[in-house]
């Protein structure tokens, strides 16, 4: 007999649709094991259904209660929910907004999707790589995996930016110099000077990518925040 697949949702709640295209992009990848339910791919998509997991992209416009109730469902409808990409993890670019954009310039305030909900886990990325995706869905399902530990810690991050990189890896003599992080950086906002990054302010958007790419940090954040991560165990319900 064939074996069930995952049920997941996807949701996309605001912000510039890149990550939504990463998960159609993820899609050929996740074929055999899930079954994707995405407004992308199908007309509609039902909350009234029950998920094994949620993924969640784009950050969640406060202003906006359709959306903020909208999310409030998704949290009942799904087992497990993941914030992906920077918006929905940690805010990401959308934190610069200020309101007066057309086509609803009374939306101001933009946040990530933690602020109304519990997630579960949050996974940066300007958008984040496919394989990256696929690798922390297969971790949960099976339950083991450096994803569940690294991603499950960071849902418990306040903020992530190149300044806290700065602050907790940099200026306390932790970096290594390996580089990762400024290989990372979406929008080239770190740059290696005598073998150790430095941040361009002004180049930052927030996206948290550089932290969970650099190894120190990113044990530093498993160290501080570890918890019990939540999976689905051998692809039954969590
Ligand atoms: S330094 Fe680059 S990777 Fe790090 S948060 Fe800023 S934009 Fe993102
Ligand atoms: S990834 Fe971390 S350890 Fe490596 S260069 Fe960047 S700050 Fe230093």
């Amino acid at each position: 007999m064939a074996e069930k697949k995952i049920k997941v949702l996807h949701i996309d709640v605001g912000g510039c649709e890149g990550c939504a295209s990463l998960v159609l992009r993820t899609l050929p990848l996740l074929r055999d094991r899930f079954e994707i339910h995405s407004k992308y791919v199908e007309d509609e998509v039902s909350l009234r259904d029950h998920y094994d997991i949620a993924l969640v992209t784009g950050s969640i416009c406060l202003n906006d209660e359709e959306e903020v109730s909208k999310l409030r469902e998704i949290r009942n409808a799904a087992n497990i929910v993941a914030a992906l990409g920077s918006c929905a993890a940690v805010g990401g670019v959308t934190l610069f907004a200020r309101g007066g954009q057309e086509p609803k310039p009374e939306h101001r305030v933009w946040q990530p999707i933690s602020t109304v909900i519990e997630v579960d886990y949050v996974m940066p990325g300007c958008p984040p790589a496919p394989a990256a995706v696929k690798t922390l869905l297969e971790n949960i399902v099976s339950g083991k995996g450096y994803f569940l530990n690294l991603f499950a810690s960071a849902a418990k991050m306040r903020k992530f930016s190149g300044y806290d990189l700065m602050d907790d890896v940099v200026l306390t003599g932790l970096c290594v110099g390996c580089g990762a992080c400024v290989l990372s950086c979406p929008t080239n906002a770190l740059q290696m000077i005598d073998r150790h990054p430095d941040l361009i302010p002004e180049k930052c958007i927030r996206c948290g990518t550089c932290y969970v790419r650099c190894p120190r940090a990113s044990q530093l954040m498993i160290k501080r925040f570890l918890v019990k991560p939540k999976v689905l165990g051998g692809g039954g319900r969590a």
